[in-house]
């Protein structure tokens, strides 16, 4: 098992969790955040942090170069739709430039590198469901857009340096330290709207599905995937209408609350879902969590976060 570990984006939600089980697993961690969505809070003791700008490649390269990680996880990036349909050019050079000037730092020292893609803002509307790896993309957004180019450089990355790196297109992932702030993440949105006692707006009149996995999942397919080649999509197969997810917060809550219906907000999907098969064959990884053993978890631990802040 490689040792040394770099996480980029290891102050966000997912990155944080993997930082903690890199930790459990005995292994020296270093983050690289800039800390304009994450916050150093939630970055472990044991790990250390670095405020850096992965757009900078001169930083990143140097720091990797001092670190000499055995394994990268990449996991930076602007990762809001609206902010990429508002600012291109920032997605661009965050999720385009910053990949690529962490990926040449990368292999500056040799290490495999595991990229986290979005299964949801990729495939489009007309995609099959569950929908397969290699289902052309059709992004909607300048988000799915960038994601997509910057897969194409972890692949061609890999081709031509024979270092073997990995993409994981993850569907709509939940669990505890979600930001109830953000755009998506309705699972975290909800839970705080429920903890403030305001009347959630289920857009599309809360038809819409998704495929949501559990943020511990994730953490284990990253760590599957590490030092494999290939893309996979890392989601459940499963599809969960907005109107599901939110009664089983209120049975999580034990509560019956209403919820106000809306039309489905301009660009957003109907529907997604992806089919996980080749993660599960070729990495042996599958989702563990239901989704009502996660919403059970996820409120909870969500609600004492939102408690505490
Ligand atoms: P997040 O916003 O919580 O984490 C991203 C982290 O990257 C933050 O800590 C942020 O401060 C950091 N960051 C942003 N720009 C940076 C820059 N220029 N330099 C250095 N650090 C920077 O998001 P998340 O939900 O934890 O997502 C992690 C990854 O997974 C992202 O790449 C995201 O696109 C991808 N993803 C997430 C989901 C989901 O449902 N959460 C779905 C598909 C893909």
């Amino acid at each position: 098992m490689s040792h040394r570990a770099l996480v980029t984006g290891g102050a966000g939600f997912i990155g944080s969790h993997l930082v903690d089980a890199l930790l459990d697993q005995g292994r020296e961690v270093l983050v690289i955040d800039d800390l304009s969505s994450g916050e150093a809070a939630r970055v472990a003791d044991g790990a250390t942090l670095r405020e850096i700008d992965i757009v900078d490649a001169a930083a990143v390269r140097v720091l990797v170069e001092e670190f000499r990680p055995e394994a990268v996880f990449h996991l930076a990036a602007q990762s809001s739709v609206v902010v990429s349909v508002k600012d291109p050019g920032l997605d661009c050079e965050v999720n385009v430039r910053g990949t690529l000037n962490v990926l040449e730092a990368a292999g500056a020292v040799g290490a495999p590198l595991v990229f986290t893609s979005t299964g949801g803002a990729l495939y489009g509307d007309a995609a099959p469901r569950p929908t397969p790896e290699d289902w052309i993309p059709a992004p909607l957004s300048p988000y799915g857009a960038s994601k997509w180019a910057a897969e194409a450089y972890v692949n061609t990355w890999s081709l031509s340096s024979g270092i073997p790196h990995a993409v994981l297109r993850l569907g709509n992932v939940y669990g505890p330290r979600q930001s109830p702030h953000g755009e998506a993440g309705v699972v975290a949105i909800f839970t705080g709207q429920m903890h403030e006692g305001r009347t959630p707006r289920l857009y599309g009149h809360g038809e819409p599905t998704r495929d949501y996995v559990y943020v511990a999942d994730v953490v284990s397919a990253l760590l599957a995937a590490s030092g494999t080649r290939g893309t996979f999509n890392v989601a459940t197969g499963q599809e969960t209408s907005v109107a599901k997810i939110w009664e089983g917060l209120c049975t999580a809550a034990g509560v019956q609350a209403p919820a106000e219906l809306a039309d489905l907000r301009p660009g957003e999907l109907q529907h997604s879902c992806l089919d996980p098969s080749r993660a599960l064959s070729q990495l042996g990884w599958r989702a563990e969590t239901g989704i009502e053993e996660g919403l059970n978890a996820s409120y909870g631990a969500l609600v004492a976060e939102i408690a505490a802040d």
